[in-house]
């Protein structure tokens, strides 16, 4: 066996689903995929592809129509691409493991802020590599240059931004970026912007990838999974220097050959699809998720995007994993413990559920805080 796997540990998501799917009549607040259904014309439009017969091998890098439709995309909201700069993957899982597949040496260091979406460690593990965490909870949950440049080494190879965030929501204010131009400036670090959740903002964030002076070092991590519901569809898309594209290609056709050809004429229509009210939907859910967590006396980064509240239970006097193991045994409601995102003393709480299921949910966490206080 390749000795890189025995670094490499099960989801602590999953063993807390699988604890709350045991417990009878438990509610789960856990979920990271959208509750909606696929926007019917996406769906048609694969339904239809696949009448048109289109059920060949794709291209490596994509069908040329959807990577233009996908370039034209990316230059309208202010990211200049081409064709030549696009390639696409199974998902942003696909576009982040081609990433950093693609640029990582064993021995090389690659920097992740946390909390912090527990797929960048596995695969940087997986290289050989090494994941240098950086733990943005002493800063506000921004990013300070003095601090990160504490981090950089000469082996650092590349530094990972998530934003909106997967566990906060919190989306990094433009001194953050401020603080990555200047502590990476002069350097050959690649910034890898997994910005899967950034779509579904009612109101533009600060975006590094609309950097032109980043243009050579930026490598966008895309998907079409959050913004359309498109979870189990597994297509997405990495945007970077055409150089660099060319040698992901090469990769590509040897992990997975090429995503499938009716999927990519799906993704087309998708992407012509608004998706205001889902956004719309998910900012009337967290204003209600937030509010019942302040009234129960909870402080949390604020969240901004994603569909994640990540408050500090560590009032409560138990771990993050003691916690939610007893909130699903005597609670009845189950959350993710923030040590499964590099980060102790916080639960994630997922709003992707119905205002229903929320208040029940919510209801059953204020009834846990009030019995458990110690
Ligand atoms: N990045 C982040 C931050 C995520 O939360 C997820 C999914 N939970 C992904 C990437 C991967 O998404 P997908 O492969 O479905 O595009």
């Amino acid at each position: 066996m390749n000795r890189n796997l025995e670094t490499l540990i099960p989801s602590g998501i999953r063993r807390f689903t699988n604890l709350a799917n045991a417990t009878p009549g438990c509610k789960k607040l856990t979920i990271g995929e959208p509750d909606f259904d696929t926007p019917a014309p996406i769906r048609e439009a694969a339904a239809k592809a696949l009448a048109d017969g289109l059920t060949h091998y794709a291209p490596n890098r994509g069908t040329d129509s959807l990577r233009k439709t996908i370039a034209r995309y990316e230059t309208m909201r202010g990211m200049e691409c081409a064709p030549e700069n696009i390639l696409v993957t199974v998902g942003a899982t696909g576009a982040l493991n081609t990433a950093l597949t693609g640029i990582l040496n064993p021995g090389d260091e690659v920097i992740i802020p946390t909390p912090a979406f527990s797929l960048y460690e596995s695969i940087t593990l997986s290289q050989g590599a090494k994941p240098v965490f950086l733990d943005l909870k002493q800063t506000g949950f921004q990013l300070r240059e003095a601090a990160l440049a504490a981090c950089i080494t000469d082996r650092t190879r590349a530094i990972i931004l998530n934003s909106p965030n997967n566990p906060t929501g919190a989306v990094l204010n433009q001194d953050s970026l401020d603080a990555v131009i200047r502590a990476t400036e002069g350097t050959d670090i690649y910034l890898i912007c997994d910005n899967v959740y950034a779509p579904l903002c009612d109101q533009p964030i600060p975006d590094l990838t609309l950097e032109r002076s980043l243009r050579e070092r930026v490598i966008l991590c895309q998907s079409f999974s959050k913004p359309w519901s498109m979870t189990g569809w597994r297509i997405g898309y990495l945007a970077a220097p055409a150089w660099m594209i060319e040698k992901f290609v090469l990769l590509q056709a040897a992990q997975i050959a090429a995503v499938p050809t009716f999927v990519q004429k799906a993704a087309e229509t998708a992407l012509t699809v608004p998706v205001d009210d889902m956004a719309r939907d998910y900012r009337k859910r967290r204003e209600y998720v937030t509010g019942r967590l302040k009234r129960m006396g909870l402080s949390f980064p604020e969240p901004e995007g994603a569909f994640y509240v990540f408050p500090d239970i560590s009032g409560s006097g138990m771990d993050s994993e003691a916690f939610c193991t007893r909130l699903i045994t005597e609670g009845g409601v189950a959350c993710v413990p923030g040590s499964c995102f590099g980060c102790e003393g916080h639960i994630r709480i997922s709003y992707c559920y119905s205002d229903q299921e929320l208040k029940e949910g919510l209801d059953r966490l204020e009834a846990f805080l009030a019995k458990a206080s110690p």
